[in-house]
């Protein structure tokens, strides 16, 4: 895998062999080569509940880590690096694969050098290193190599549900793969960014990208709701500065700022394949909570009995909750995946584009005001990819920065009500107030 210029990763094919592309294409979780989600899921989970959102399930909760020093670490709750570190703990593996920050040179160069990759961690205390979400591209071809070269030893892994699909496709293929991988912690995923996303926040604090040495997406702050947290960026110096994501541009994640291509063609919100899927708790009563909660799905009989054990020893503080709390937790996500995924196929068939076979079917149910608001944010996400290649190199991200104004500002004219609609509806509400 290539870290590009625009900050993000590309699968280098050209010495591969026909055979090899073949056998990528089966693993790949964008190629329509291989079992797609539900058929993974119903191989692994057939005697679950189904869910036409959340897919297979066993059971769901919504709560956080009550044991001392994961929420405070964690992005929301800490239930991913709780459940990680319990697997550990309780020998059920040897090391967990996960996103860990990378402790840059001084003098790399950041368009070559990312800030995260996928790691190992062997002990409680590294895994606690690696605690938040990384809005950050990575690829696994490294850490793979790694564990494959040590056999005998399992391993559980944390991924995006594009990640932990590519791990399943890839064990049917390859027996080693199957026995070298545990169980899998599935992270809710709105969509990745290319590591410009980064650096434009950075940049905004005054940090230009070579002079970034790490960021925290999910710098929790003490007022509610859970929603307004900080972005903190360091910088070479050591200097650290914490800066509101509300201050800061890009910070919207329905515009799609930097978004992978890739990501407008997943149909999979939560990570359907995965032993247990954790995410953000973005619902009434639990988002004003600045400590952060979780939402879960837990799939394996392992996973479940780790979420009963938590409970019952007062580790955990979690309660049932509904499937369709859980989908309703990632409203915005669906309508984008989903609804919104069948008219981006639709698009793309009529143009003649190449699209991956999909879950959903292309349709053109989404017009009007919500199809315009769509059409410009596809354009937010497609220029500032790739403005944020010239960017990068340059350090200096205003041009990019101006040109996503006026999108957004687009898009505001398209949301305000036209002026023959206010008129008309200053007329409907006159007739209705007149006497009969
Ligand atoms: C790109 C991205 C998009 C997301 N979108 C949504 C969303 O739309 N809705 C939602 O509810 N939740 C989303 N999440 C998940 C959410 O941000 C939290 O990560 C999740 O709620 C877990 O919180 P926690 O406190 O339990 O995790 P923590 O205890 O902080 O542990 C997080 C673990 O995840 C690992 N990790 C972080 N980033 C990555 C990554 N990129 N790839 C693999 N492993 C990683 C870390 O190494 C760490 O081990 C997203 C996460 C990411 C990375």
């Amino acid at each position: 895998m290539r870290f590009e210029p625009d900050g993000r990763y590309l699968p280098d094919i050209d010495a591969a062999s026909e055979a090899d592309l073949a056998l990528a294409s089966r693993a790949c979780p964008f190629s329509s080569a291989g079992p797609d989600e539900d058929a993974i899921a119903d191989r692994l989970y057939p005697e679950l509940q189904k869910h036409p959102a959340i897919g297979r399930h066993a059971s769901c909760y919504v709560g956080h880590v009550a044991e001392a020093g994961f929420r405070d670490r964690g992005s929301s709750g800490g239930l991913t690096s709780w459940i990680a570190a319990r697997l550990l703990e309780d020998g059920d593996v040897d090391g967990v694969i996960h996103v860990q920050p990378v402790a840059r040179d001084p003098g790399a160069n950041a368009i070559d050098s990312p800030l995260f990759h996928f790691a190992v961690s062997r002990s409680v205390e590294q895994l606690s290193k690696g605690s938040k979400s990384h809005y950050y591209p990575v690829e696994l071809s490294a850490v793979l190599s790694q564990i494959l070269s040590r056999p005998g030893e399992r391993f559980a892994i944390i991924a995006l549900p594009c990640f932990i699909k590519a791990i399943r496709r890839l064990a049917l293929q390859d027996p080693r793969v199957a026995s070298a991988i545990g169980p899998t912690i599935g992270l809710v995923c709105g969509h990745l960014k290319t590591a410009a996303f980064a650096e434009m926040l950075a940049w905004q604090v005054g940090i230009g990208p070579d002079s970034l040495s790490a960021i925290d997406f999910r710098h929790k702050l003490p007022e509610p709701p859970a929603t307004s947290y900080a972005m903190a960026a360091t910088g070479r110096n050591g200097e650290r500065t914490v800066r509101p994501m509300s201050k800061l541009a890009g910070r919207d994640w329905g515009q799609g700022w930097f978004r992978l291509n890739a990501c407008s063609y997943c149909d999979d919100v939560v990570g359907e394949t995965a032993d247990i899927s954790i995410g953000d708790a973005w619902l009434p009563g639990w988002v004003e909570d600045p400590a952060g909660t979780n939402v879960t799905i837990a799939r394996s009989a392992r996973m479940q009995e780790l979420l009963a054990t938590g409970l019952s020893s007062g580790r955990l503080a979690v309660q049932d909750l509904s499937a369709d709390d859980v989908a309703n937790s990632q409203a915005g996500g669906f309508r984008y995946r989903r609804d919104a995924l069948e008219l981006r196929l639709a698009e793309a068939k009529d143009k003649g584009r190449w699209v991956p076979k999909k879950r959903v079917k292309p349709a053109r149910r989404i017009t009007g005001q919500r199809k315009r608001t769509l059409e410009v944010r596809e354009q937010m996400a497609r220029f500032s990819r790739e403005a944020g290649a010239q960017a990068r190199q340059s350090g200096d991200f205003s041009s990019l920065l101006a040109r996503m104004q006026k999108l957004v500002e687009r898009e505001r004219q398209i949301a305000r009500p036209k002026l023959r609609h206010k008129v008309m509806r200053w007329l409907r509400s006159l007739r209705a107030g007149a006497p009969q």
